[in-house]
Order: C-alpha cells, then structure tokens, then sequence
C-alpha cells in the first residue's frame, strides 16, 4: 500500500466490472471499490500465471472477499455475463504509451482500444448498465499553447496512440447519444499516472529504478517536457467519483496534481535516493509532447474532486514500493 490515500468517498456501488484490473490503475481502482464494500468482477487478458508483472498487480486483490478476476480477451470474450447487475463498467483496458504505437504494434492498439471498447459498449446496452467510465488520455490534446487544457479545447493528436484514445471516447459517448441507449459515460482524460506498481515504461519508474539500480536513464528530449504528474490515489479517487456523477458532464480532465519537469522528477528521485543518476541523452520521439497541463475546475464542480499529492511524497511512495517488490529488478 502506499502512504498517501486521497480521500475516497463512499460510492453507492453494490457491483462493479472493472476493465483492465491486472494494469496498473485498474489494480488499484479494484483495490479501492472492495474497501467501499463494493463486489467487483475485474477482467484482463494478461495472465497472472504466466507474467509476473501481472502477479505483483494482482497481489493486492488476491483472496479478497467480493473479487472474481477473470483472465479473458475483451475482444473476443463474452461480456455479457460479466455485466449481470452491474451497476458500473469501469473500462480501463487498453494499450497505454506513445511511442509503440508508431510501429507495427498500431494494430494492437486499434484491436484493444477501438475494436474491444465498442463490444464493452454493445455488451452495456444490452445488459443495460447505467454507468461507464472510460478511461481517456491528455494525449489527446495533443501540441498546446502550454497553457491548461480545458475539456471543450480544440483536440490535435500527434500520436497514433492518441488518436487511438480519442476514437475510444468519442465511440463510448457516440453510443452513450443514441436515444435507446441505458448506459451514460463518463471519460476521464487521465494525465500522466504515477505511484505504486507504475507501468516500467513510464518515466517515473525508470528514474526510480535507475537510481535504485545506477543503471542507467535514457532521457528523450532536453529534460524540459513538462507533465501534470497525478498520483494513482488521486486517479483512482476521481474515478470512483465518477461512476454516481450526473450524466450531463461526459469528459473530465484527471490531473493536475504536480506539474513538473522531467529534470525536476530526476532531481526528486536523486535527492530521495541520494544516489546520482547516470542519464544518458537521446532524441526527442515523435509524439512526446512538450507540455501536458490540466484545467481542472470541471473535475472541482462535478466530482468534487481535486489532486492532493505533491510529487515528493508521490515518489516516495513509489520508490518504497520498489524497493518492497520483485518487479523492481525487471524494468
Ligand atoms: P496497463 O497496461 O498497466 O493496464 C491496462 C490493462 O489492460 C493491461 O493489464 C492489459 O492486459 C489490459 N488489456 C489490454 N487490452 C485488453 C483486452 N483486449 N482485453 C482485456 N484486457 C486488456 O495501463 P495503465 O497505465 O494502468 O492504463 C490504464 C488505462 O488508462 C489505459 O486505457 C490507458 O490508456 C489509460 N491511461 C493511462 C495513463 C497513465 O498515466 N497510466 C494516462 C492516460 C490514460
């Protein structure tokens, strides 16, 4: 467990599906609706069996009263049965990170973020399940003016994950408009998650681990880029939030918590390992966006929700969690 909890408030949810529960956010949006006494079925391809990553995810719901984890694809499951009285989809599932998603992987992120989410939608309004809640990207602001993005801002992706993301929600609430439609969305456009059991492709867990390990650090870029950097309690509060929100707000920006640079998350990781990181500078990828910056006072009006974690304690707690798990020596 990590040492900040943002305050979670008490849901009005009996059962929730969660998409994505082996990953990292869905393991700990899985955790947290078990401890508001919630049932939660969570569905992943990944294998727990045969990842270990998966494993180390899985440790924190395994055994717990209330959990049934199925290991399926979504793109060729059935759903159906999975919805049963549900009162909530939180469909998290996807293919996360920009640079992939350039290469021939591309077909990987259309097949689980497009293809997949329009059978979670078809199966909710079959089932007629009042809630989803889908997890979108800041990415899909694409080049800012640097300054926050609001929800209502003109969308210019410069990657094909992105692009990937934005078609995800923009299908979600295409069926969520159909007058015969049971099921409303909400889509969070999540910025930069970090903390406890973070994905090893993300930059706060290589600099952890790097200074960890003195291995070294592959930095794209100056170092400059700029991330609202949200702390997974945070996310995962806003999130749950979200499933009772009124319907009339279908995209909400979750971020905002420590906007930082990556030199500064450098800095942090090297003053709270007192240990210098061995960087190594590379080029700029296509698709890395210099700045991400949320404007939250729409999360503020509707979930009541604001970002608590400052970046410091943030790490920290991810740097413990580290040292507490097998899975640090694998990045
Ligand atoms: P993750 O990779 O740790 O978790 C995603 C999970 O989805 C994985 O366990 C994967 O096996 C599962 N999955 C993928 N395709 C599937 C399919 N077809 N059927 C069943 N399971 C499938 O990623 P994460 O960082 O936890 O991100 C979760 C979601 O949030 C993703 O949709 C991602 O795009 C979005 N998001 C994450 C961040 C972040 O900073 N981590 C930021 C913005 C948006």
């Amino acid at each position: 467990m990590s040492e900040i909890h943002a305050a979670v408030t008490a849901p009005v949810i009996r059962r929730a599906v969660v998409t994505g529960a082996a990953g990292f956010i869905g393991s700990h949006l899985a955790h947290a609706l078990l401890q508001t006494g919630a049932a939660v079925i969570g569905v992943d391809r990944r294998d727990p069996a045969s990842d270990e990553s998966t494993a180390v995810n899985l440790t924190v719901l395994h055994g717990v009263q209330g959990y049934i984890h199925v290991t399926a694809d979504l793109l060729d499951c059935a759903i159906d049965p999975l919805l049963v009285d549900a009162d909530v989809i939180f469909h998290l599932a996807g293919i996360p990170g920009v640079r992939p998603s350039w290469g021939p992987q591309f077909s990987e992120y259309v097949h689980s973020n497009i293809l997949a989410t329009q059978r979670v939608m078809d199966a909710a309004t079959r089932m007629r399940v009042p809630r989803l809640v889908v997890a979108s990207s800041s990415s899909v602001y694409g080049v800012t003016s640097g300054g926050p993005s609001v929800e209502s801002d003109r969308l210019r992706p410069v990657s094909p994950y992105a692009v990937t993301k934005l078609a995800e929600e923009q299908l979600c609430l295409a069926h969520a408009a159909r007058a015969a439609c049971p099921t409303s969305v909400i889509a969070l456009r999540y910025f930069t998650v970090y903390g406890p059991r973070q994905r090893p492709d993300m930059f706060i867990h290589r600099t952890l681990h790097a200074a960890l390990t003195g291995g070294p650090l592959r930095l794209f870029g100056d170092g400059y880029q700029r991330r609202d950097f949200t702390f997974v309690d945070d996310a995962i509060a806003a999130t749950i939030a979200a499933a009772t929100t009124p319907p009339d707000t279908s995209i909400i920006n979750v971020g905002g918590g420590a906007n930082a640079s990556l030199i500064d998350v450098i800095n942090v990781a090297q003053s709270l390992t007192g240990r210098e990181i061995d960087v190594r500078a590379d080029t700029a990828r296509s698709g890395d966006v210099l700045s991400t910056r949320a404007d939250t006072r729409l999360a503020e009006a509707t979930l009541g929700w604001r970002a608590t974690a400052d970046l410091h304690s943030g790490m920290r707690a991810q740097m413990q969690a580290l040292t507490q798990s097998p899975y640090s020596a694998a990045a």
